[in-house]
């Protein structure tokens, strides 16, 4: 186990800000984990979990404590019958790659989530999803390292109390448990419409009417690769802001003054309101503020175009939550976590 010191979190972080973690290293089993952990905490040093840091932003101080950078293997069939075939993964496994192996082995239930940067042990922690699918669909339980406990425990679905974009994981244990693996019940059916709206346009404009896991995965390649930036050339940390959720009462006021605005009724009545489309309506797509952009193509995501710093990242963000705040009196909240100081 390599420990380095003084390493940049920029070339740890796809925003590309930030300044140096004190302490860095990869980790590759549960032991080196559990060493490196109990060992800063006897020295009392502050520990960060990374994986691909596609969903972290690091500020300008950097991180005083200890990095570790999750890059535990392994991929196999933990159980098979007629109807699905259960994986178990290590978190250190680039998610896409989980989902292309899946995709191969003919199962369903992951595919719209392809080329979704970042490990599959990070997935669990924000409950990523797209077009349509999340993980917390086909997450049978997960096993990690308790930081309290020192022991490696198993969590169930239910323990992890997924919610849109949230787990305990950011939640109420937010920093308790490192996980270590992941395991998923996958169907061997044919993916079956209904689909998400945008992937069904692009099926019908392409006509495609046969659906197996590789046409869905490469469709959504498709898309994505218009929409989105790829952080491995043009820093991002993907969707900037979570979607709104707002009351009956609220949708029904903006309703009247904007009929076109974009929501989605939510099972309990609420809404779920596009932050994109509040954030275009405001008049800020494709604007360079404090050196990052709102994307042209989707306005959820800030592109670090020329941001000097994470102080650049924090006027834009509060300028553009300000800007809807006053056109909608909507708050839209940040999706990416921060690194504590
Ligand atoms: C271009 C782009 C597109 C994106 N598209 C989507 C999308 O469509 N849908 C979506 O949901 N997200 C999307 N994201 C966000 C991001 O890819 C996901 O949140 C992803 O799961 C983050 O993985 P990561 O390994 O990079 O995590 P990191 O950014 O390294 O970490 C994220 C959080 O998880 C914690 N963490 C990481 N690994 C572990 C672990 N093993 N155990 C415990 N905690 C851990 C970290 O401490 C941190 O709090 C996108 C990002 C980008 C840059």
């Amino acid at each position: 186990m390599d420990i380095h010191t003084n390493i940049s979190l920029k070339n740890l972080t796809t925003m590309k800000l930030g300044g140096p973690a004190q302490f860095f290293s990869d980790v590759h089993t549960v032991q080196e984990l559990a060493e490196l952990y109990q060992d800063a905490q006897t020295k009392n040093v502050p520990v960060f979990i990374v994986g691909g840091g596609s969903n972290i932003i690091a500020r300008d101080e950097g991180f005083h404590g200890l990095v570790l950078r999750i890059k535990i293997p392994g991929f196999e069939v933990v159980a098979d019958d007629i109807y699905s075939t259960t994986v178990k993964v290590g978190a250190g496994e680039s998610w896409d790659a989980t989902v292309a192996r899946t995709v191969d082995m003919h199962l369903s239930g992951i595919e719209a989530m392809s080329a979704i940067p970042g490990t599959t042990g990070a997935a669990p922690v924000q409950n990523i999803g797209a077009y349509g699918q999340e993980i917390a669909d086909t997450l049978v339980s997960l096993e990690a390292y308790d930081t309290q406990t020192h022991a490696i425990v198993s969590l169930t679905n239910a323990e992890c109390e997924f919610g849109y974009r949230h787990s305990i994981f950011r939640g109420s244990e937010q920093g308790r448990y490192v996980i270590t693996s992941v395991t998923l019940k996958l169907s061997k059916s044919n993916p079956a419409p209904p689909f998400y709206d945008s992937l069904q346009s692009y099926f019908d404009s392409h006509a495609i009417s046969l659906f197996t896991q590789k046409v869905v995965r490469d469709a959504v390649i498709a898309i994505r690769s218009e929409k989105l930036p790829d952080p491995a050339v043009t820093p991002s940390a993907g969707s900037f802001f979570k979607n709104a959720i707002i009351d009956d009462w609220l949708y029904d006021e903006l309703h009247q003054k904007f009929p076109d605005i974009k929501a989605y009724v939510m099972a309990d009545g609420s809404y779920k309101v596009s932050s994109g489309w509040l954030i275009e309506k405001a008049g800020l797509k494709g604007q360079l503020l404090h050196g990052m952009r709102v994307h042209d193509k989707n306005c959820l995501v800030l592109i670090n175009e020329s941001a000097k710093n994470y102080e650049d990242l924090a006027a834009a963000r509060d300028e553009i939550i300000a800007r809807v705040r006053d056109m909608f009196r909507i708050v839209i909240e940040q999706e990416p976590l921060e690194l504590p100081l």
